[in-house]
């Protein structure tokens, strides 16, 4: 049986644009359905506008500090549209440049959704397209759950291209998104909640760096309402059909706000693909993979958010690399899930690698904790009362370091080099070896002793 196309993506997003490239590169005739602008989420409504924002919205901060270094700056002005739509410009560039590349590698772009008709075949704008292989790559969606006025509320989707920017705002969460765009909104003067229904922001990071970080996020100024939750939503204007909003907690409390940001995760993409006519089964409303990122169908693989196994950007891609070395070198290698390095670009942001002192714990692993909090030399004249806090968790057994945390200025930078020094292996002795650069906060990673041990 012949096909038109030996590998068809469904998706130009991270992971399904690197496969298509790649997989084209070494021979394959490709072909990639997206119905949406190149890049997927990362790059149209995710990692690349946000970091936009981030840097936008550190000037807030930026030039009330600029004033302990001399500068004056009275008549500082924020223009929110110049922001938004120089954001938009450079992600149009992007997408350029993603198709670009694509074409240049030999990949056929198809505008339009995907959907199964068989396990070789899909159908896009009512034209049927067969392949011996079918790679799904679509990624995943914010969830919101069913509250009562869960239609007055946007998504991150909608954050990125806003008419106006609310003058009062609540974001809703306590995971990335949320403590990103908490940041944003505060940096450009927003008033700023953070509703977080659990004990403490960023489940799943270090307690310690959780306390840290949800401090220094009120420091800066935003809200931090914890152990909270919205029982519903109305308009303050019933006639209106948007305005602004009441919101009544469900303590029985009510606030009225401009908007609402639920940031409450994100769900695999999987409606409208018709999975089941392929025989492509779902595991927790993500796509069941094995190792390989084959799916319950030999034909069809899938990997990146709709997995649902991490949902990072350079993750998609690394399974991506993984599954063409499957494909072409027949690497039979599992994808390294382990010591990914993250990043939070909250404000502060915080950069994280390898175990939290309570997943150590929690593998009964004995190990010592490095830790320490300062004022970042900026701050010492800047006026800000920011704090930096780093911490190193070591093995006893064999003294490699296997967690590094940080909140502070750079974190996200700091982060990358130390997960490299993890991946290898390094060791406290390592660590110590290694010569500071001086004058950084990064320097502190490599100047722990004794006198900073902290006593569990
Ligand atoms: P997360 O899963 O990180 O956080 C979701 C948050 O919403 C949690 O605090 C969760 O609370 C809360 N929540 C879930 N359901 C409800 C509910 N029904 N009511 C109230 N609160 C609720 O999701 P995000 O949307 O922040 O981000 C999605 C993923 O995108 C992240 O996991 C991350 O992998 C990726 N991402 C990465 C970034 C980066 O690398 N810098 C940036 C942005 C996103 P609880 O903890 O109690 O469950």
């Amino acid at each position: 049986m012949s096909y038109q196309y030996d590998l068809f993506v469904i998706g130009a997003g991270s992971g399904g644009v690197r496969a298509s490239r790649i997989a084209a590169s070494k021979g394959y005739k490709v072909a990639v359905a997206e119905g949406s602008a190149l890049g997927g989420t990362c790059v149209n409504i995710g990692c690349v506008p946000k970091k936009l924002f981030v840097y936008g919205s550190e000037y807030g901060h930026g030039f009330d500090e600029a004033k302990g270094f001399g500068w004056s700056t009275d008549k500082v002005e924020f223009d929110w549209p110049t922001l938004r739509d120089n954001k938009t410009k450079e992600i149009e560039r992007l997408n350029g440049i993603y198709g670009t590349m694509l074409e240049k590698a030999g990949v056929e772009i198809i505008n339009g959704y995907a959907k199964f008709i068989d396990a070789h075949t899909v159908e896009v704008n009512g034209v049927h397209y067969t392949a011996e292989k079918i790679l799904v790559a679509v990624g995943a969606k914010p969830f919101i759950p069913d509250i009562q006025g869960a239609e007055f509320v946007v998504s991150s989707n909608e954050m990125f291209f806003l008419e106006q920017l609310p003058k009062k705002a609540l974001v809703v969460g306590g995971g990335y998104i949320a403590v990103e765009f908490a940041g944003i909104l505060n940096g450009l003067n927003v008033e700023t909640s953070l509703i977080y229904r659990g004990d403490q922001v960023l489940r799943g990071f270090d307690q310690d760096i959780r306390d840290f970080a949800s401090n220094e996020y009120k420091k800066s100024g935003i809200d931090v309402r914890l152990n909270t939750d919205i029982a519903k939503i109305e308009l303050v204007d019933a006639n209106q059909r948007e305005g602004e909003k009441l919101v009544t907690f469900q303590d029985g409390r009510t606030e009225k706000v401009d908007l609402i940001l639920y940031a409450t995760g994100r769900v695999p993409n999987t409606d409208g693909l018709n999975l089941d006519a392929a025989g492509v089964e779902l595991e927790k409303g993500a796509i069941k993979v094995n190792k390989h990122f084959k799916t319950t169908t030999d034909t069809i693989f899938a990997l990146g958010d709709v997995i649902n196994r991490v949902q990072l950007t350079p993750v998609a891609i690394g399974e991506a690399m993984a599954l063409i070395s499957y494909w072409f070198d027949g690497n039979e290698a599992e994808y390294d899930y382990d010591n990914i390095p993250t990043a939070v670009f909250s404000q502060p942001p915080i950069g994280t690698v390898g175990l939290s002192e309570e997943e150590a714990e929690q593998r009964g692993i004995d190990f010592r904790v490095y830790q320490t909090d300062f004022r970042a030399m900026k701050h010492t004249i800047s006026g800000g009362d920011a704090r930096s806090m780093m911490k190193l968790l070591v093995n006893n057994a064999d003294d490699k370091v296997i967690g590094c945390h940080m909140v502070g200025d750079y974190a996200g930078e700091i982060i990358q080099g130390l997960g490299i020094a993890i991946k290898a292996g390094a060791t406290k002795a390592d660590f110590d070896a290694t010569v500071g650069v001086h004058p950084s906060s990064a320097e502190e990673f490599v100047t722990f002793s004794e006198a900073s041990l902290k006593k569990r």
